[in-house]
């Protein structure tokens, strides 16, 4: 059976690995297809694409975009972008204003209370890093201000808190018109990682629905068998594909490989080309209205086989504590 990794990162954003080293190493490891889902950005799509030309490799551009859904951050992925398309760099660069106009305002309400942060600290030697709240607890937990970053996420970065408003922040409704405009096909990435409970989580994937969603990443590093299971109801339910990857990172999170996740991910081919018939879909409806949908391939993440994988590339010291935004 051929596998993908539709959820992968690069240096682009906070990835270990440049997007060349990314394709190599999912050539390597025998990956038939990844999809390169840097956070707000489509920088690394045009060197990924290079470098997948001269290998057997499928490289699906696209994106991870963050936005704020009633407090709690979350994250959609988009496939299928077009790297050149202006309307699309410029809605990214308008998110990144917005989120860097967050990080600022965020840094000065910090230092005029007194506490010794930077912005050379936040970035920790790279400069393309995306700074996220996960950046402030990193660097509140090193600097002794709090003993872990889930204190310093309770104690200091909650959203609408003393340091984090909530105005500045990009919509699901900005990120859906956005793709759609751009024929970016969208979808919600790891649902069980905003603790919002499977009803919730319902809800959630209904109103993206309604503004445009059409998959849901049913297969996660971070999901558990019975969580992916319920999740491919939950997307069934509410006419979603199902799509999975393993939001791979490099050193930054060095025990997520790619393809494999934690070592139980599987994710089959087949997933991919459901969501290239239905991108076929969404980009020409007219011609594809007459098309029966077709179900969904089942699928489901198997044991890792055998095969000897080379160590990951040493990780860059700064581990990140978490990925939340
Ligand atoms: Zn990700």
């Amino acid at each position: 059976m051929n596998f993908v990794d539709l959820h992968t990162h690069s240096t682009a954003s906070d990835g270990t690995l440049t997007p060349e080293e990314v394709v190599a190493r999912a050539s390597f490891l025998g990956l038939k297809a990844i999809a390169l889902t840097d956070h707000d950005t489509v920088d690394g799509i045009a060197r990924a694409k290079q470098a997948a030309r001269s290998s057997s490799l499928e490289l699906i551009p696209g994106m991870e975009l963050s936005c704020i859904y009633q407090g709690t951050e979350i994250h959609i992925l988009g496939f299928f972008a077009d790297e050149t398309d202006r309307q699309l760099t410029k809605g990214l660069n308008e998110f990144r204003q917005i989120r860097c106009r967050r990080n600022d305002n965020m840094l000065r309400r910090f230092q005029e209370d007194g506490f010794d942060i930077t912005m050379e600290d936040l970035m920790h030697g790279n400069s393309d890093t995306v700074i996220t709240r996960a950046h402030f607890a990193r660097v509140l937990t090193e600097k002794g201000y709090v003993s872990s970053p889930a204190k310093a996420f309770d104690k200091y970065l909650q959203y609408g808190g003393p340091y984090c408003t909530r105005k500045e922040t990009v919509t699901p409704k900005q990120v859906m018109e956005l793709m759609n405009r751009c024929h970016v096909w969208p979808c919600l990435a790891h649902p069980m990682q905003y603790g919002l409970g499977y009803e919730e989580t319902e809800k959630l994937v209904l109103l993206l629905k309604e503004l445009g969603l059409r998959g849901l990443e049913v297969y996660h590093s971070s999901h558990h068998q019975p969580q992916s299971a319920r999740l491919q109801v939950i997307a069934k339910k509410a006419g979603l594909l199902p799509s999975g990857g393993s939001d791979f990172h490099g050193g930054n999170k060095p025990d997520i490989e790619l393809g494999r996740g934690r070592g139980g991910l599987r994710v089959s081919y087949a997933l991919l080309e459901d969501i290239k018939d239905d991108y076929k879909r969404m980009v020409s409806p007219s011609f594809f209205s007459s098309q029966p949908v077709r179900e969904p391939s089942v699928l489901c993440p198997e044991p890792s086989s055998s095969q000897a994988l080379q160590p990951l590339l040493p990780a860059k010291e700064h581990t990140l504590p978490s990925r939340g935004e």
